[in-house]
């Protein structure tokens, strides 16, 4: 077992004792970060829609696929769905294996629903 620094976090050489960043003793395992938390899945942004509406209809369309999303606004009432549509962006975000796949349904609707005509 290669020994670690448990302050920095580097893994060294076997023969190392202290490590040379921080000179922190080195041990043998790191403690896990959370021991009771389950694997935290990495959140990637897949898209920033223009309002509720949007992001609800490809919150939908990513959900009818499959993937799971979860939407962040900047509007702090965004939990109610009335229509604020231009008063904030509502980022999209799915984890991250599925980050590619939501990406390819967001851009498939896009095309379809006729983005790219600017106003
Ligand atoms: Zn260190």
């Amino acid at each position: 077992m290669a020994p670690f620094c448990p302050n920095c976090r580097s893994e060294y050489e076997q023969e190392v004792e202290r490590c040379s960043e921080c000179d922190s003793p080195l041990v043998e395992q790191l403690a896990p970060e959370n021991p009771d938390a389950e694997p935290r899945i990495p959140l990637v942004e897949v898209y920033e829609a223009s309002g509720d509406r949007e992001a609800l209809v490809i919150k939908g369309l990513l959900e009818s696929e499959g993937i799971m999303c979860s939407l962040s606004s900047d509007v702090p009432h965004s939990v109610i769905p009335v229509n604020i549509d231009g008063l904030g962006t509502v980022r999209i975000t799915v984890s991250q294996r599925d980050a590619d796949r939501a990406k390819e349904i967001i851009s498939v609707y896009r095309m379809e629903n006729g983005a790219g005509e600017e106003l």
